[in-house]
Order: structure tokens, then sequence, then C-alpha cells
């Protein structure tokens, strides 16, 4: 059976989901329960953050040295919008390409985190001057890579 809140599968016989914690309840159909849904939904998002790997490097006489990785956060759940991607002040390096190249984000909501490598494809060649998110349905997202006039977005991506 599908989760109502979040939309996952879960196994039958289970009190609450596995994935955002909405309880299983049998009678779907109510406003009392759509309310439930939406208040869930809200307060999950409101915990989840969504980070961006970040690499840096430094140049000197020497050339260039890689000063490793950090997570830096991208957004939170409840700041994005469906209908307008989210810029985020983060940026990665002003270089114009259309080559397939990934990103690597992780979702924290409280203790837990996971992390998912996302490949980005552009169709035409784009800076990849800032980063965006755009929210999709159901605790999802895309990531926007470019500018407010010309970005690729990547396949949906899970927040929980
Ligand atoms: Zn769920």
């Amino acid at each position: 059976m599908q989760c109502n809140c979040c939309r996952n599968e879960i196994a039958e016989g289970l009190a609450t989901c596995p994935h955002c914690g909405f309880p299983v309840l049998v009678n779907p159909a109510t406003d009392e329960y759509r309310r439930m849904i939406e208040e869930h939904r809200a307060r999950k998002l409101s915990q989840i953050t969504i980070d961006l790997q970040i690499f840096s490097y430094e140049v000197s006489a020497e050339g260039v040295t890689d000063k490793g990785s950090a997570w830096r956060p991208l957004a939170g759940a409840s700041q994005l919008r469906t209908d307008a991607v989210f810029w985020s002040d983060l940026s990665c390096q002003e270089l114009v390409s259309d080559r397939n190249f990934s990103m690597r984000v992780r979702m924290r909501c409280g203790d837990s985190s996971r992390e998912q490598v996302v490949p980005m494809k552009p169709d035409h060649p784009v800076s990849r001057e800032h980063v965006g998110v755009i929210a999709g349905d159901d605790f999802s997202f895309r990531l926007a890579v470019g500018n407010k006039d010309s970005y690729i977005l990547s396949e949906p991506v899970g927040m929980l």
C-alpha cells in the first residue's frame, strides 16, 4: 500500500509510515484526515534541510591544491515552492559547458541523514554559477544549476 502523506510504498500491517512517520489510518476520505496530512507534511518539511557538497581548491605558485570538501546548507524544505526556483547563495564555478556532471546532496531530518548523487545532464550550455532548488510533489525536489535566466533541472530527488 501507499502512504497517504509521502506516497512511498509501505508494508501492510504497519501503524506508521517508516518514511515520513504519518499514521496509517483506514478512512482517508474525510476533511479531518486531509487536514492531518497537510499538518504532518508541513511539520515534516520544516525539519528537513538539504545540503550540498562543495569542493574547494587553492591556487598558488605550486599549482592547484585540493582543499577537500564540506557540506553547506542549500535550502530548508519548507522554503521551497513548486512554481519558482529557490536560488541559494552557493556558487560552483563560472564554467559554461554542456557536459554531464553530478552533484552530491544530503537530506537531513533530525538525527538522520541520507546522501545521494544527482546527475545533471545539460540540454544546452549552462553556466554552473548558482545552485537552486525547486519543490516537486510528495517530498521531492529538483536541483537547478545556472542562473535566473538560463538553468537546467535534475530529475526528482526524494527528500526522505
Ligand atoms: Zn509516508
